[in-house]
């Protein structure tokens, strides 16, 4: 029996991660292809997800066995709050077709789903774990996005109680690496301090970043979350979410994370922090007790290495990286 695996979302940040760790880890080892699958990699452009009957195409055509779904309207803060409702029904469209098409579809038997730690409550006990998702209303910044992501939790229980489904869902904290969106208006922040430090250098003109540069954020390299979805597909067979992250140890200042990039973009002009700009919540931990027990071992790549691969792969692609 042949394996096709459909990833959705497979030409954003974290598919083409998927991509690139199936193509490189040494075939049939734990996190490489094995020799019977097909990986497809689905781009909005094979299929408009928010349409039920594009997405009923999609899987006719390939006829996956499994789905990693990450397709979703991804974006940062600004974006978030001004377009809630958009936020709110795209993704409620796009989550709703891939579970109930996976439902519908003879030869699909496993589905993992993407959630996201900006899902949690607002106001919680840190730190945050699985079973704390529905335990209070997310902050009002990202409501519309935060209700779409939750409902897949309730739908994969439902879809198990009453049809038996394997459906899951994965829980990243703030992901990274190449093939980010690096918009300087609308990004994460690390890809966001990387364009403007690599501007900055190209134009010597001062890097300056917003805030006290003393918040603490978790991250988590593409790469490294690929591998940890590719295990989930093979070993994890469980309706309950799990959050894929380094360790709550492994928390980075955002200062911290600016001197890095400062270092790997090679920038030596004036550098400094715009205190008078917001800063966000402190810290927001998450605990990666439950994925470390199940997994038996994983080690997660430096943060300088993976910074210094996202920055050498950014200046390398600029023309064509999402800017
Ligand atoms: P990207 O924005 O990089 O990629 C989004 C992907 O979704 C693209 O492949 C895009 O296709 C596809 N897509 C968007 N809308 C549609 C649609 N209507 N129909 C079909 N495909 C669509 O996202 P990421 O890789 O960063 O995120 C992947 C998943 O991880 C998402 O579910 C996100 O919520 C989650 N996540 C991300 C985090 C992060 O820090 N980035 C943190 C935690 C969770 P196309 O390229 O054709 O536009």
């Amino acid at each position: 029996m042949s394996t096709v695996i459909l990833v959705t979302g497979g030409t954003g940040l974290v598919g083409k991660a998927i991509e690139y760790v199936i193509k490189t880890e040494p075939e049939n080892s734990r996190f490489g292809k094995k020799p019977d699958e097909t990986w497809v990699f689905a781009s909005s452009k094979e299929g408009d997800l928010r349409n039920p009957e594009q997405t009923r195409k999609l899987f006719e055509k390939y006829k996956p066995t499994h789905v990693i779904h990450l397709a979703a309207l991804v974006g940062g803060l600004f974006k978030n709050m001004k377009y809630k409702l958009t936020f709110l029904r795209d993704n409620i469209l796009i989550n709703d077709n891939i579970l109930h098409t996976s439902h519908l579809t003879p030869s699909t038997t496993k589905l993992i789903s993407c959630l996201s730690t900006c899902v949690f409550p607002d106001k919680v006990t840190y730190p945050l774990d699985e079973t704390k998702i529905h335990s209070g209303p997310p902050h009002e910044s990202n409501f519309g996005y935060a209700h779409a992501k939750r409902m897949v939790d309730v739908q994969n229980h439902a879809y198990k109680e009453e049809f038996g489904c394997n459906f899951t869902s994965a829980i990243p904290t703030n992901v990274f690496g190449p093939n980010d969106n690096f918009d300087l208006e609308d990004s994460h922040v690390i890809p966001g301090l990387i364009h403007k430090c690599y501007l900055a250098k190209k134009n010597n003109t001062p890097f300056v970043v917003s805030g006290t540069g003393k918040p603490l954020r978790q991250f988590i390299f593409s790469y490294d979350l690929a591998k940890l979805f590719i295990w989930m597909l093979r070993e994890y067979d469980d309706v309950e979410p799990v959050i894929l992250s380094a360790g709550e140890n492994e928390e980075v200042s955002i200062k911290e994370v600016a001197d890095a990039i400062v270092k790997a973009v090679g920038f030596q002009g004036a550098y400094s922090f715009d205190t008078t700009r917001a800063d966000g919540q402190f810290r927001k931990p998450a605990s990666n007790e439950k994925l470390l027990g199940l997994i038996g071992g994983f080690e997660f790549t430096p943060f300088d290495q993976a910074l210094d691969t996202t920055v050498k792969w950014f200046i390398e692609s600029y023309d064509n990286a999402r800017t």
